[in-house]
């Protein structure tokens, strides 16, 4: 049983760890239980504290994204409006993206 601000925070730090990498500083104890599961999924890595994307999938990390804060995601490259591709993207279609509807057709 999660609380909806849970999640927002979650992904707030997922993709900030991906984009920018995230310093850890003070985190609850049941912040760091979603924090070593993300960990553990391959969605984040942790150096000492220092949390990053990188050595996982985006793809992945953006749809875990898009369902904790429940918002629409990409089919296929599963961006989100707050987490666009590299470069900027926008919707072709209602469930996908500029690039992805470049790269399909
Ligand atoms: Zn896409
Ligand atoms: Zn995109």
């Amino acid at each position: 049983m999660t609380a909806p601000l849970d999640n927002d925070l979650l992904a707030e730090i997922l993709m900030t760890a991906w984009e920018y990498g995230f310093h850890l500083q003070t985190v609850t104890t049941e912040m760091q239980r979603h924090l070593d599961a993300l960990i553990a999924e391959g969605l984040i890595a942790d150096a000492g504290g220092h949390l990053y994307g990188g050595a996982g999938d985006e793809a992945r990390a953006r749809k875990r994204y898009a369902e904790l804060r429940g918002v629409r995601s990409c089919a296929r490259c599963h961006c989100a409006d707050d987490w666009a591709c590299d470069g900027g993207c926008w919707w072709a279609a209602p469930d996908l993206c500029s690039r992805c509807v470049q790269e399909t057709a």
